[in-house]
């Protein structure tokens, strides 16, 4: 058990925060009437709206916390492109062809963040040092195998699997089978990213209101009505950024989108010795437990940062702090002594085919359910749905006629997750 010393003054923010917490930035003057609003300032819809502003459009982002205030400003601000039903998966679920366009994009929203991220000069700590996804069991070890098998037949993804002897470049630890180790991914620091794509859309002239909720939808002769907690907006266009955080405003997605928590840890400072030796290369690491763990240093190189779902049933955060330090301290038993000094939750969101979603319906617009992936994919999506209301011929993707599926036995209460996650945990247990 991690003693209770190890938490005093454990601060229940985000880590991100205290170097970029998400701000009111006061809006003067608002207009009433725009070409599109979009209800979500995290990063799908502040990215949609930057395109929407380039291309000329009047567009405003209504955001009832802050800018970024979601999952946009908490993750773990990993760049990724593995989808999770994998290229094999993709194939038998939309055939090869199918299957194959669907992975490129998932490979282009990440050469799509750093070119915007380069474009609209956002400071982020973006480095692209790679990500290692290690193995728990041998098994899963050979699942990884046949996927990455298929990647480098099918597309030309800088990756290798690595042995049971063969990571120490990528992590410090024993417990592993080998793993996956990608060259052309890595990561950023999520609440400077989701200021800087605020400001450049403010800077490209879109208005952003905050703190302002969307109530109520209704359809006009000429677009829709929004009833907000602020001014009434009306928009020709609308596009729904709500991921995680959608609840009841749009039934479509809510009955489609599955809300999940996800709890992250910072350490406290620690040696830049001590990290460096334990993370050498400074890549972003995610494991292959069913309940699984990422983990990561921080931008400067001085804690730790871990992150994975640490309860079945709602706990504390003191509690999920020290059942997230139990984890930490079973992949480095160095860190057993350290303490935690944040810790937090936010929200991501899941469809029931296990992949993001864009599209419309009814003529409102909507991109979601990154899967707990989308520090790419959400920049990426929002920007195509953004091309896609604009009726540009780029914002077709491969994405756009897969099934965004409900099931008859779920209106948005998630209840079947508990017993789902014990299921998960008795599969990392017994390691199937
Ligand atoms: C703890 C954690 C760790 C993660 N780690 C990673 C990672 O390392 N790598 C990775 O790729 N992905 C990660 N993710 C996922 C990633 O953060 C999300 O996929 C991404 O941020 C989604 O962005 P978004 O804009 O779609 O949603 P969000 O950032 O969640 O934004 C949605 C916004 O909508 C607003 N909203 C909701 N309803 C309304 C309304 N009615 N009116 C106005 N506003 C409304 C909310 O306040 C919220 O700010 C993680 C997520 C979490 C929670």
């Amino acid at each position: 058990m991690a003693s209770d010393d190890h938490f005093e003054g454990l601060k229940g923010i985000p880590f991100w925060w205290e170097a970029a917490a998400p701000e009111n930035i006061p809006f003067s003057n608002p207009g009433t009437r725009y070409d599109v609003a979009v209800i979500g300032g995290g990063y799908t819809g502040l990215s949609a709206a930057l395109t929407l502003a380039k291309a000329g459009h009047s567009v405003v982002i209504l955001e009832s916390e802050k800018p970024g205030f979601g999952a946009s400003s908490r993750n773990g601000g990993m760049i990724g492109n593995l989808l999770k039903p994998g290229l094999n998966g993709l194939i038998g679920m939309y055939g090869q062809e199918k299957g194959i366009a669907v992975y490129k994009e998932a490979l282009a929203s990440v050469a799509f963040i750093k070119q915007r991220i380069s474009e609209e000069d956002i400071e982020c700590d973006l480095t692209m040092n790679g990500r290692f996804y290690p193995a728990v069991q041998r098994s899963h070890l050979a699942s990884m195998t046949q996927d990455f098998e298929a990647r480098q037949k099918h597309l030309n993804v800088p990756e290798e699997m690595v042995g049971p002897a063969d990571y120490a470049e990528d992590v410090d630890s024993a417990i592993y089978k080998g793993g996956l180790r990608q060259h052309h991914t890595g990561g950023l620091h999520p609440a400077k990213y989701a200021s800087g794509l605020a400001n450049a859309a403010i800077r490209a002239g879109a208005t952003l209101m905050v703190p302002v909720r969307a109530e109520k939808i209704s359809r006009t002769s000429d677009g829709f009505t929004l009833k907000t907690s602020g001014p009434e907006i009306k928009s020709r266009q609308l596009l729904i950024a709500t991921n995680g955080y959608s609840g009841a405003l749009f039934p479509f997605v809510q009955r489609r989108v599955i809300a999940i928590g996800s709890t992250m840890i910072a350490t406290e400072e620690l040696s830049e010795n001590l990290v460096t030796s334990l993370f050498p290369t400074k890549r972003m690491i995610t494991d292959t437990r069913k309940m699984l763990s990422y983990y990561r240093p921080s931008p400067d190189g001085k804690r730790i940062l871990l992150g994975g779902r640490p309860t079945v049933f709602q706990a504390s955060p003191l509690q999920q702090a020290k059942a997230l330090k139990r984890r930490l301290t079973s992949i480095f038993p160095q860190l057993k002594t350290s303490a935690v000094s944040h810790v937090w939750s936010g929200k991501v969101a899941y469809g029931f085919n296990a992949l993001p979603t864009i599209g419309q319906h009814d003529g409102i617009y909507f991109a979601m359910g990154y899967c707990g992936s989308g520090v790419a994919m959400s920049g990426y999506l929002g920007h195509k749905a953004a091309l896609q209301i604009l009726d540009h011929p780029d914002g077709e993707t491969a994405f756009d006629d897969l099934p965004f599926e409900d099931r008859i036995y779920y209106n948005g209460t998630p209840w079947f997750l508990p017993p789902a996650m014990i299921g998960y945990k008795i599969r990392d247990y017994f390691g199937y």
